[in-house]
């Protein structure tokens, strides 16, 4: 990082020191560490079990933690460009991401995928298929959430309802040769873009 770099730079944007310090601390935290007491009977003995559970000193139950399932698209138009957001809310507010977002309850995959999309881009999925994941950790309100994030590809006929919405304050087509890995905020994605980058070839 240059010592004379100004408001704008965007190591700062992406990597501010505050961010860095508490990501570092979030994930030597015990993913239970701010569930104080035991969802069954309220007890504040709630114990560290092991890596992933807490277990309740007083009735003996025991609360596993699990990732939240989250989808992202790579959606290409007809000149072989990736669509890309702007993320309009916190976390990595500014930045860019691909469309997508956690997975409701009651809903596949392939329901949620469809449904971030037409949210945030207004767009329709005509096809996707499943490429990936990943796993990510993403800061909601001080909390962090461990997720595992499914990559599709998704096929989309007509782009032009493009209107960003939601989560997303923009939305653009980017040729492969214009994205930097770099400019995208949340890690999983950025290393999603970066294995699209590597691959050389777009996904069919
Ligand atoms: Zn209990």
């Amino acid at each position: 990082m240059p010592a004379n770099h100004g408001l704008y730079c965007h190591y700062c944007i992406l990597y501010p020191a505050s961010a860095i310090f508490a990501n570092k601390k979030r994930t030597m935290e015990h993913p239970l560490a701010q569930f104080r007491y035991c969802p069954e009977c309220g007890s504040a003995d709630f114990r560290i079990h092991d890596l992933k559970s807490k277990q309740c000193g007083q009735c003996g139950f025991t609360y596993y933690f699990n990732a939240s399932a989250a989808t992202a698209a790579f959606i290409f138009n007809e000149r072989q460009e990736l669509m890309v957001c702007r993320r309009g809310k916190a976390p990595a507010k500014g930045t860019l991401d691909l469309p997508g977002g956690f997975i409701d309850l009651h809903e596949t995959a392939e329901e949620g995928i469809r449904r971030e999309v037409k949210e945030e881009t207004n767009l329709d999925v005509q096809e996707c298929r499943y490429l990936f994941s990943l796993p990510n950790l993403y800061e909601y309100a001080g909390f962090t959430v461990h997720t595992l994030d499914l990559f599709f590809l998704c096929r989309v006929d007509d782009s032009s309802p493009l209107a960003p919405d939601d989560d997303a304050s923009e939305c653009f087509f980017l040729p492969l040769s214009g994205i930097r890995p770099e400019q995208f905020g949340l890690a999983s994605i950025r290393k999603a873009v970066t294995m699209l980058l590597d691959a050389r070839h777009i996904p069919s």
